[in-house]
């Protein structure tokens, strides 16, 4: 197998929070706990969760916009906090990001053209505006923009062509990995999917690696060729997509499963979806053992003592103290 083109081992993000009252002990939140996972070239890991498990955080420290508590990001094999200053400004160009809401992402003061360009006069400020508007085009036509739009500013566009506008700004520098932050969540439904698929496509025409975030499982099904479920900043189960969807092994990930509403209406009535109950547990105050225990319906006494590992099961790798035991196709 060749190598990873990111390469992400024990990352751990922590933040120091204040205590309770004036005089309270300051505390620790754990946003990422312990996450490795690699990603192939070509390959898109689908990372999944609630709101609040992490995935964010953990998307923000593989780019270096958070500082890392402990663990190692390696991009193209070269461990990116050993970089000196030169040479990590010059890996950030391979290593993008597609923000989750499109409109507010994007400066209102600039035009279109001027969005898209930035990166170019920021990496390659000796570049003519003759060769900085061909880029721009040929961008712009690869994420379906028409010409016209590039004199146009933000609040003229809809949510889904802002996206698109996003997309164009982080594929400019011909990146090779592309964070997806929840790309499509802010979108009305029947646009989420021309997004999904333009995202797929461009994939394959430049062969780009993508993190493809979102807090739903439904949403990276069709694009991830593995997907990552986190809770609590860890990793409860890491699949190939077709498993995760055919056999999920830990508990969430069923749960999540089960919170998908079917495509079809009358399938829907049948057998509606099932909202996950259960609050999400502070990450200042995770439970003990397994952090999922709490809303997990097959919890025991093992689980508050013992912190599950993750460890391989066919094709998957699985946290759960009891995975072999409570499989069940959905
Ligand atoms: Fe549930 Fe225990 Fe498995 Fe955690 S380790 S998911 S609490 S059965």
């Amino acid at each position: 197998m060749s190598e990873p083109i990111l390469s992400v081992r024990d990352l751990c993000v922590y933040f120091e929070v204040s205590g309770d009252g004036w005089f309270g002990a300051r505390k620790v939140l754990r946003a990422v706990d312990g996450v490795s996972f690699d990603l192939a070239r070509s390959e898109t890991l689908g990372i999944v969760g609630e709101s609040g498990c992490g995935k964010s955080t953990l998307a923000r420290a593989v780019l270096g916009l958070v500082r890392v508590t402990s663990g190692e990001v390696r991009f193209a094999g070269q461990d990116l906090a050993r970089l000196d200053p030169e040479k990590l400004r010059e890996q950030r160009r391979h290593l993008q990001i597609i923000f989750q809401d499109p409109l507010s992402s994007l400066d209102p003061r600039m035009n279109v053209g001027q969005i898209i360009a930035e990166p170019l006069r920021s990496f390659f400020p000796r570049m003519n505006s003759q060769q900085r508007q061909l880029k721009v085009a040929d961008i712009m036509r690869h994420v379906g923009l028409l010409p016209e739009h590039i004199n146009r500013y933000p609040h003229e566009f809809s949510g889904g062509q802002a996206q698109r506008i996003g997309i164009a700004r982080a594929l400019i520098l011909h990146p090779e990995v592309v964070v997806c932050d929840e790309p499509v969540s802010a979108l009305d439904v029947s646009i989420k999917a021309q997004i999904v698929n333009l995202l797929a496509d461009l994939q394959a025409e430049f062969g780009l690696s993508l993190l493809f975030i979102a807090h739903d499982l439904a949403s990276v099904r069709h694009v991830s060729h593995r997907v990552m479920v986190l809770y609590l900043g860890k990793v409860m189960e890491l699949a190939p997509w077709d498993e995760i969807y055919r056999a999920p092994r830990h508990p969430y990930t069923q749960a999540l499963i089960q919170a998908i509403p079917p495509a079809d209406p009358k399938r829907a009535r049948a057998n509606p979806a099932r909202p996950l109950g259960g609050e999400l547990p502070s990450p200042i105050a995770p439970p003990s053992g397994c952090v999922f225990r709490t809303r997990c319906p097959y919890a025991i006494e093992r689980c508050a003592q013992e912190t599950p590992v993750l460890r391989r099961i066919g094709e998957s790798f699985v946290a759960c103290h009891l995975a072999e035991q409570i499989l069940q196709p959905v």
